[in-house]
């Protein structure tokens, strides 16, 4: 049963070919409540998408081709335009089976979701996924070029329902590729009118949360405070110069590039800072004794091998999808009583800042501040302090309650637009699309 899935890209590209299939779809019907594919030979993984518990979540669309250039899976998956059309970044990443491309990017577009309504963006909720086979020569420029050209009409064949941007594995000239043949892409160079590198917003995002979450534990502020951040990179390094400023006690930090660990050092060199290099796959910086421990390199490295030996009071950091398993993880957190703050919740300045980049810009933009500013409603120190309030009120961990919070938010209908997602999609099914 559904062998299909087990199929790695390479094998699946084989079997879309001898079908003579570029182009195709799995559409969840809501009147039927069935998932559709487009093809009867597809509707194997469209039963295994029904089936479901975990992943699937009633995803109003999955759109995918096959390039005409070098035969690349790619695919955009839309989970819920209630708030606006999909918005989400698109991952260029190996997978070893179909099940585990598919369920990548299923995970990372119902996290968008959650992510765009907790942010208070008028934006529902998808991600883009491209398969990394063998035979591709990934620092090759022109074939690049050739595969986000591609990318980009798949985009302007879906008529706007995702709107893309960029993700791990892809980088600015990759976004500038796919802006060349559509218009449905944010992050955009800036020299064509994009917002540039996130960074910096997202950096003080994470500040934020942890201003909050400490207000929370016992009313205090950054100052004095030891935190431990893995991970020196675009977020970490501004992050670093940040708690620094505020006059954090010590700033233990480790990379495991040299260079990275030089910038940070070169830009905010302190006798405060106390920075390591260490192997791939060393986390022995998550078991520093700290008051905040800001994970900002690689996801899942909270699970049951690394929660027990843990030593800092609370966990707030950019890098997404830090628990290994969502609720399971967030769970021993919260016995272990240790303070988790949702990533989704503090990471969100990377899709702020270029979500509604086709608006324009103000210098200081009031839209954009609002969300590190602590007035606003939605902004990241209200929603963090209203999390962990609800959560210790109701007993329940922090990465639940933010998803009930997410859940609620992200049925409420665009205020201009309603659920005009769901239309472009029934008029897409309607053309059949993947014919043209
Ligand atoms: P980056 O690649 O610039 O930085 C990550 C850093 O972590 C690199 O310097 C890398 O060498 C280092 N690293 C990797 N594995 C490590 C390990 N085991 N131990 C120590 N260091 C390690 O990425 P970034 O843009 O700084 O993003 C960091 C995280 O935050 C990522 O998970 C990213 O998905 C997430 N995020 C970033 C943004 C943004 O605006 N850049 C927005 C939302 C979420």
């Amino acid at each position: 049963m559904f062998t299909l899935l087990q199929n790695s890209p390479d094998e699946f590209i084989q079997f879309l070919k001898k079908h003579h299939i570029r182009r195709f779809h799995f559409i969840y019907d809501f009147d039927k409540e069935k998932v559709i594919a487009s093809h009867k030979v597809l509707q194997p993984i469209a039963d295994f998408l029904m089936q479901d518990q975990r992943d699937f979540a009633k995803h109003e669309g999955i759109f995918c081709q096959l390039t005409k250039k070098h035969d690349v899976l790619q695919a955009g998956f839309i989970h819920k335009t209630n708030r606006g059309n999909a918005a989400g970044g698109t991952r260029f990443w190996p997978y070893a089976t179909i099940e585990d491309f598919l369920r990548d990017g299923l995970r990372l577009s119902k996290g968008m979701t959650r992510k765009n309504a907790l942010a208070g963006l008028w934006w529902g909720g998808g991600k883009g996924v491209v398969a990394q086979t063998d035979n591709l020569d990934i620092h090759n420029q022109g074939l690049r070029r050739d595969i986000f050209r591609e990318y980009g009409e798949l985009m302007s064949a879906i008529r706007g329902v995702y709107v893309t941007a960029e993700d791990v594995g892809t980088g600015p000239q990759d976004i500038a590729d796919i802006f060349s043949t559509t218009r449905f892409s944010t992050c955009i160079p800036p020299t064509v009118g994009g917002s540039g590198n996130p960074s910096q917003p997202t950096a003080t995002g994470v500040v934020r949360g942890m201003e909050a979450a400490l207000r929370f534990f016992d009313g205090g502020t950054i100052k004095e405070r030891t935190i431990a951040v893995q991970g020196m990179g675009h977020v970490g390094r501004p992050l670093i110069r940040m708690l620094l400023e505020k006059g954090a006690a010590k700033v233990i930090a480790c990379d495991i590039k040299q260079g990275n660990i030089d910038l940070v050092v070169k830009e905010c060199g302190s006798e405060r800072l106390q920075p390591s290099l260490v192997a791939i796959g060393d986390n022995s910086i998550l078991f520093t004794e700290c008051d905040v421990l800001a994970p900002c390199a690689t996801g899942a490295i909270l699970n049951p091998q690394t929660i027990p030996q843990l030593k800092t009071k609370i966990v707030c950091g950019a890098a997404n999808n830090q628990l290994e398993d969502g609720l399971r993880d967030d769970d021993t957190l919260f016995e272990r009583g240790i303070l988790y703050v949702p990533d989704f919740l503090v990471n969100r300045m990377g899709i702020v800042n270029c979500a509604n980049e086709q608006y324009g810009y103000i210098p200081n933009d009031p839209y954009q501040l609002r969300h590190l500013e602590t007035e606003w409603e939605h902004s990241i120190f209200h929603v963090t302090f209203k999390i962990l309030q609800i959560s210790r009120e109701q007993g329940e961990p922090p990465a639940h309650t933010a998803i009930r919070l997410a859940d609620v938010q992200a049925e409420h209908l665009h205020p201009i637009f309603g659920h005009r997602g769901l239309d472009i999609i029934k008029g897409l099914v309607q053309d059949r699309w993947f014919e043209e």
